[in-house]
């Protein structure tokens, strides 16, 4: 753009276009040096020839900002965009603070159209929008306000990275909240994180590179604790997989290796063998949370290559079912028993064994029974007088 003092703002006609930007320039202070060059800046009026001045900003930060992603994909290609950018997108996942929540990606849906619309994207359908899904990073609160240079209440991450170790940091950090959420800054939830990981660490040193291989047959505790294993899989997968509730990864993460610590050093071999197989499930399922500790543990469980080209854990279906399932028993709606049965048990065999057990006869000796109601997987109710 052009600024005439008669004219006032005119553009620079077509055929002028591009304008090519001086490249002698030495930086030195934020401001633009086209501001102090009059050979860029004086110029002829393109509609009356007067002397007038030519625009320096030549470019809004929003014209950068609203396409780079499609960029990116093909950040050596000779023109705009080439065909990698149509491989590419949309973004899949896009994570961004509240902040941007409006202009940006306001003027990022604008452009991606715009590049679809002069052929720069295909106008397919799949590329009318630039993001699959946005993901909304909460805040950094301290005492209750947002951290800010100005306000001076800011933590230094390097400080608790020096101290504890970038993985204390990061489990810290995505333990604290889910990550749409504001993070209220805690010096002693990141104590908390901090002893986890040790704990875990002795744990699997203690365990060590030597388990036994898992047996055919399970004793019922093994099998308890195979399923409390395969059922922190499956909750730290779901957890993870699209929905970034990372704090609850992490908790169930916490809960099973509690659950892991309890099991002694002379347990029955299958015990140990299953201990073995959820410490190397945990150490997987900690790997993107804590990838440095992952990585040494993952050496010391005596499995071979780097734990980040490793195959995620897959929970087993089998190990995840109950065989049994405990039910209480009422009579006229009063708690009397609770009795285990096969998962699978039918109505029929259920009531047969209810009533059939001597306890359950005791209380209804002297009374009819009417009605049996078998709530599957809850209660059995005795109607009798
Ligand atoms: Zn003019």
């Amino acid at each position: 753009m052009i600024h005439c003092p008669l004219c006032g703002v005119v553009p620079v006609p077509e055929e002028d276009l591009p304008v090519i930007l001086p490249t002698h320039y030495q930086l030195k202070d934020p401001r633009s040096p086209l501001l102090d060059d009059p050979e860029f800046t004086q110029v002829a009026c393109p509609q009356c020839g007067a002397a007038a001045r030519r625009e320096t900003d030549t470019m809004d930060t929003f014209v950068e900002s609203s396409w780079y992603y499609a960029r990116f994909a093909c950040p050596d290609a000779g023109q705009m965009l080439d065909q990698r950018a149509a491989d590419w997108l949309p973004v899949d996942q896009y994570v961004g603070g509240v902040e941007h929540a409006v202009l940006h990606l306001l003027y990022a849906r604008f452009f991606n159209r715009l590049l679809r619309d002069v052929g720069l994207l295909p106008a397919d359908g799949a590329h009318d929008e630039p993001f699959r899904h946005l993901l909304t990073q909460g805040m950094v609160l301290k005492d209750g306000s947002k951290m800010s240079k100005s306000k001076g209440n800011t933590v230094d991450p390097q400080g608790l990275i020096d101290r504890y170790g970038a993985d204390t940091a990061r489990l810290f950090i995505l333990f604290a909240a889910p990550p749409e959420q504001h993070l209220e800054w805690s010096d002693s939830a990141v104590e908390g994180a901090y002893r986890f990981l040790n704990r875990f660490w002795r744990l699997v040193h203690e365990y060590g590179a030597t388990p036994p291989a898992l047996p055919a047959e399970l004793s019922a505790e093994a099998v308890d604790l195979r399923r409390a294993v395969h059922q922190c899989i499956d909750r730290v997968s779901r957890n993870m997989d699209g929905r970034y509730h990372f704090n609850v990864a992490i908790a169930a993460i916490m809960e099973l290796t509690n659950s892991l610590m309890k099991v002694p050093a002379d347990a029955p071999a299958d015990l140990r063998a299953v201990l073995g197989e959820g410490l190397r499930a945990l150490t997987l399922l900690l790997a993107p949370f804590a990838p440095h500790i992952a990585e040494v543990l993952w050496q010391k469980l005596g499995q071979s290559g780097v734990i980040s080209h490793a195959s995620w854990p897959v929970a087993d279906a089998g190990a995840l079912r109950c065989d049994t399932v405990t039910l209480v028993i009422q009579i006229n709606g009063k708690l009397r028993e609770r009795m285990d049965f096969p998962a699978d048990a039918d109505h029929a065999s259920v009531e047969q064994t209810v009533l059939a057990d001597s306890a359950m006869q005791r209380h209804l000796e002297g009374k009819t029974v009417r009605k049996v109601i078998i709530v599957p997987g809850r209660l059995v109710n005795v109607v009798a007088g």
